[in-house]
């Protein structure tokens, strides 16, 4: 008995100490902390390119390792991120909403330009709450990937212009997404998503997110990654247009 009571003691010793050794040197959490740093531009863009192109690798072998999922998600597997909402809630006029001129992501919360489309919403009364379905709405990951970095807590004092976010590195098609101005996440730092999969509500966090007079949306980044760290905005209009709508009744 003391035998037995020493073996479980042993054992869950060893796996507290595996667990605390893989979350040290989890390149999602490397990922997050270097993000991080950038956003806050606390550290040169060629420090920070050498940085990623070490640890985007390494995010991609962990999630070559991790994936149980064996299906291949192509472009073709997108689904429209904002449920029971499609392409004719995508603001500007043809995807104009989209600016990649002066977007740099390694200028971090400073960035100009708008590497991104924005999905409006019906909430007239702005409390992040559909004014048809009136409920929260559902963020759904457009592709399949890996969470590499979030935010989950907010205040309205903060100067971050994406309030509380979640980037998802795509593997599949090299690309970074960002979702930003939630409300609530559903998604772990880490956790591996496909088409389709409930991430978050939508809500009004972020520096203009939550003032009046910015009507409720999803501000959906995309961005392509190469070597040496050079990430560039990558216009997804083309495939938003095209992509499977969520509903409510699937
Ligand atoms: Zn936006």
């Amino acid at each position: 008995m003391i035998t037995l009571l020493y073996l479980i003691i042993f054992n869950s010793t060893l796996l507290c100490e595996g667990a605390k050794n893989s979350v040290y040197t989890n390149p999602c959490i490397e990922f997050n902390e270097l993000n991080t740093q950038i956003r806050d531009n606390l550290i040169e863009e060629t420090e920070a390119k050498l940085k990623m192109d070490k640890i985007l690798p390494k995010v991609e072998e962990y999630f070559r390792n991790n994936n149980k999922d064996t299906k291949e998600y192509s472009e073709k597997t997108w689904i429209f991120p904002v449920k029971n909402y499609n392409k004719d809630f995508i603001g500007g006029k043809n995807g104009n909403g989209f600016v990649p001129n002066k977007y740099n992501y390694y200028n971090g919360n400073k960035h100009g330009g708008h590497s991104a489309h924005d999905i409006f919403v019906f909430d007239k009364d702005f409390d992040s709450i559909d004014d048809l379905t009136k409920k929260d709405i559902e963020i759904v990951s457009l592709s399949g990937g890996i969470v590499v970095a979030l935010e989950e807590k907010w205040d309205i004092e903060s100067e971050l212009r994406g309030g509380i976010y979640i980037w998802i590195y795509d593997p599949f098609t090299k690309m970074l997404f960002y979702y930003a101005h939630n409300k609530e996440l559903f998604v772990k730092l880490c956790q591996i998503v496909k088409p389709g999969d409930l991430i978050a509500y939508m809500g009004r966090t972020g520096l203009n997110a939550y003032k009046k007079r910015s009507p409720t949306h999803l501000h959906l980044g995309s961005l392509k990654v190469y070597e040496k760290g050079k990430i560039k905005p990558f216009n997804i209009y083309k495939q938003l247009i095209k992509i499977k709508k969520l509903s409510s009744e699937n």
